[in-house]
């Protein structure tokens, strides 16, 4: 995939009707903005298109489309409307990329700046279907998050080590072989590190376990060593009698080797060893890309795997990339935000990034 895509610099805004699709997307408590940090975020873009002479027509989705979805169907069914059509109609919007409403989007203006990094995987009518009927480039925040991660996937500086975590092996398949392909080394933590370790034939006692996919952790174990890439599993485990209940609640722990997890036992966090091992392989890196907890962070005591990762991140003189929100969350609760590199905004679209996918809304922007 192209990320070499035209910027707002690249094209003469002055005197346009712009279409700018931001990510508005902020939480809310009791009708009341809780962080406006989307909306600040997207200032720089809208301040340049202003400046330069363009009206801004600011548009973006709020909650799930799906929430829109359900009101529409549930005003029709009160109103007596045919269910056939009431589906007929209702999928002809945003999230079905429909052309119809794509081209009353882009009625309203003459050129289009996507800015949602958080939305560019998916193919909507805002995202992706207005393009085809208005010249399309990005703002500042998409062009930053391609250029950084597009460049780290690539062309990076080597070495390049990715840090993986989170729950589930099942969610990041394809990330996990379309980054054998590209890094140096492949750290694995957090949940997903179970049935890895299972895979090598230990013991994982009570811990999280994708059994379906113990051959396809095989499989990859054998392509890292084909293609010469270190992959570091946790060498020590912080294991517990059980899930913490509340999640961060007090629990008694202990460390043990992770080829000796007691069969009664789950584990929970990586160990003090494990977390000198991935924070020196971080700091020795040119290029860092990390998404996903090393433990259950929300708890205190299981929170030191994850906090041990984002310090390293902070530490190191690499190029520093962190994707996803619980890791992205960490980093700025953690107050080390200005340390990193690129804290991407996007979660879901930086995870589809790491999978080598095209992203329909950077594809249909111009190219360079
Ligand atoms: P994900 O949504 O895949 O990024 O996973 C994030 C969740 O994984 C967090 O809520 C963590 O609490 C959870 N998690 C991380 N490590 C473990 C573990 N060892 N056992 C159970 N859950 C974990």
């Amino acid at each position: 995939m192209n990320y070499a895509k035209k910027s707002v610099k690249d094209v003469d805004v002055a005197g346009k009707k712009v279409l700018l699709r931001c990510d508005f997307n902020v939480p809310t408590k009791d009708g009341v903005i809780t962080s406006d940090k989307r909306i600040v975020a997207a200032l720089p873009t809208i301040k340049y298109l202003l400046d330069n002479g363009a009206a801004v027509i600011a548009c973006s989705h709020m909650g799930k489309p799906i929430a829109t979805y359900d009101a529409y169907v549930k005003k029709q069914t009160e109103k007596g409307t045919d269910p056939a059509k009431i589906t007929e109609e209702a999928w002809k919007g945003e999230t079905k990329n429909n052309p119809d409403l794509a081209k009353a989007l882009a009625s309203m203006a003459e050129l289009y700046v996507s800015d949602a990094f958080g939305t560019v995987h998916r193919a909507h009518a805002s995202t992706a279907g207005v393009a085809d009927y208005l010249p399309a480039v990005c703002g500042f925040l998409i062009e930053k998050e391609i250029g950084i991660m597009g460049k780290a996937l690539a062309d990076p500086e080597r070495p390049f080590v990715a840090i993986l975590g989170g729950a589930k092996v099942s969610d990041k398949l394809n990330v996990i072989s379309n980054l054998l392909e590209k890094v140096d080394t492949l750290i694995i933590g957090g949940g997903m590190a179970y049935t890895f370790l299972a895979a090598k034939g230990y013991g994982v006692g009570t811990s999280l376990l994708d059994s379906e996919k113990l051959d396809y952790c095989k499989e990859m174990m054998a392509k890292a060593e084909e293609k010469g890439v270190k992959l570091l599993l946790p060498i020590d485990t912080v294991v517990a009698k059980n899930f913490p209940d509340p999640i961060d609640g007090p629990i008694d722990v202990e460390t043990v080797s992770s080829s000796e997890i007691p069969d009664d036992m789950m584990g929970l966090d990586i160990g003090e060893k494990t977390r000198e091992l991935f924070a020196e392989a971080a700091k020795s890196a040119k290029t860092v890309v990390w998404n996903g907890p090393m433990g259950v962070f929300e708890n205190p005591t299981l929170a030191k795997g994850t906090i041990a990762v984002a310090q390293a991140l902070a530490d190191s003189e690499a190029i520093t990339i962190v994707g996803g929100g619980d890791s992205a969350a960490a980093c700025e609760q953690l107050g080390f935000a200005d340390k990193i590199t690129h804290i991407s905004t996007g979660g879901g679209a930086s995870l589809e990034f790491l999978e080598g996918k095209e992203l329909p809304g950077v594809a249909a922007l111009l190219d360079k």
